[in-house]
């Protein structure tokens, strides 16, 4: 059997990103762009006022202080999104505001604060008082400090975060080309399952994996198209993963075990699928398989609610992440003191649910009480997945071991 490293290494390898789509900027959170963005414009596109004040010409501010202020004859009103026409001459100020284009003649902005007022001059005009002498350029935001027209602002490659998603704006894009979403096909297998909607009939349960799937697709960044429940007939499972097969990905759940009515891995390879992986030295998770059908990834995940799970998180999740382009595939490993004794041991790498907290600067890592792989609480009360090599006797509380943060973002 094949280790969860060997596992992920065939898997990347058949994994290739997808190609770019143009989409609304509302759509392009955390995807990855896919061109490179050059400024067509300046930002800002020309100097105004970086504070409510008075544009002045600054060397009538000379000496200005509270004591000996400057008189100065306000021309008019500047609010933002306004142009003036006037031009300040000598002895003259207009009232500005914060991001108004700064007027003719004016070459600096003394602040509000730094102002008081004056008499109304002989022309009837209201005068500024000004209390500090002002240079050249202050308070004033120049045309393309920003950003200049033709510089490369966004390289193809980045993850679009709020702050890019406003340069994007800023520089007047409404749409930009990013890796679009994978779509993502779910196929829930098993006689046993029911809708959640019905009322559980005798011997059945409820297809829970459909909706935790689910939503670590869309969690990672996918869309889902959920297929329902297939029953453990292998032309009905054929027929719904051909119907599938238009999609980016693949994901069922149960159906892969030794059990006689455990049937996906014969009905993928009677669609000529090519079976890359059949089972990895996981617990739990041994009984996935991994294949190409048609050019498309399936992974075939165990039945077991937590199986699925944990082989979502080390397996999908980093296939799905690729496929967007991104980069930052593994989540962080951390060395952690256990806290309770682990008698666990098997000859495949157990990966032990556990709640992580940090004390003084230090991980403590507790299991989350029993571990079966449909022990699906133990996986609701954990954040970290403890890693116990193959053979490794029991764990006494107080030694160290490897913990996977696995409600922490990726890391590279
Ligand atoms: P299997 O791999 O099909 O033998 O399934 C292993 C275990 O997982 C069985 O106890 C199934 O009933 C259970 N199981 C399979 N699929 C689901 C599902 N979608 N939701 C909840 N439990 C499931
Ligand atoms: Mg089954």
């Amino acid at each position: 059997m094949i280790t969860i490293e060997e596992a992920l290494s065939i898997i990347l390898a058949h994994i290739k990103p997808l190609r770019g789509g143009s989409f609304e900027l509302a759509e392009c959170l955390d995807r990855v762009l896919a061109q490179d963005i050059t400024a067509r414009y300046n930002i800002p596109p020309f100097a105004n006022s970086a504070m409510d004040g008075f544009a002045v010409r600054a060397a009538d501010t000379l000496g200005a202080s509270p004591e000996q202020p400057v008189s100065l004859s306000v021309l008019e009103d500047l609010p933002a999104g306004s142009i003036s026409d006037l031009e300040v001459g000598p002895g003259e100020a207009i009232r500005i505001m914060t991001g108004a284009a700064l007027p003719a003649g004016a070459d600096s902005v003394v602040k509000v604060e730094d102002t008081g007022s004056g008499k109304v001059d002989n022309k009837r005009r209201e005068m500024v008082l000004i209390y500090l002498q002002s240079s050249q350029g202050d308070h004033v935001r120049l045309a393309g400090e920003s950003v200049r027209r033709g510089e490369l602002v966004l390289e193809r490659g980045v993850v679009l975060r709020p702050p890019e998603i406003g340069m994007l704006a800023a520089l007047g894009y409404p749409r930009a080309r990013i890796i679009r979403p994978p779509r993502v096909a779910i196929v829930s297998t098993g006689d046993e399952l029911q809708n959640i909607e019905e009322e559980l009939l005798p011997g059945k349960i409820r297809d829970c994996n459909r909706y935790s799937l689910s939503a670590m697709v869309k969690k990672y960044g996918g869309t889902t198209a959920t297929l329902g429940i297939a029953p453990d007939r292998k032309d009905h499972l054929k027929k719904i993963l051909s119907l599938a097969c238009t999609t980016d990905m693949i994901l069922t759940s149960g159906g892969v075990s030794v059990g006689k009515y455990d049937l996906v891995r014969e009905a993928l390879r009677e669609m000529d699928g090519e079976l890359l992986i059949d089972r990895v030295a996981m617990k739990p998770g041994k009984p996935l398989t991994f294949s190409m059908v048609r050019g498309i990834p399936v992974f075939s995940l165990p039945g077991n609610p937590v199986s699925v799970l944990v082989s979502f998180l080390q397996f999908v999740r980093p296939a799905l992440l690729k496929m967007q382009g991104k980069t930052k595939l593994r989540k962080p490993v951390v060395e952690a003191i256990l806290i309770e004794d682990c008698e666990e041991r098997t000859g495949r790498t157990h990966l032990v649910r556990v709640t992580v907290e940090i004390e003084d600067g230090v991980y403590h890592a507790r299991p989350t009480g029993p571990q079966g792989s449909g022990i699906l609480r133990s996986m609701v009360l954990s954040n970290g997945l403890m890693v116990i090599p193959p053979n490794r006797g029991p764990l006494k509380s107080g030694i160290k071991v490897k913990v996977i943060l696995t409600d922490q973002p990726e890391v590279e």
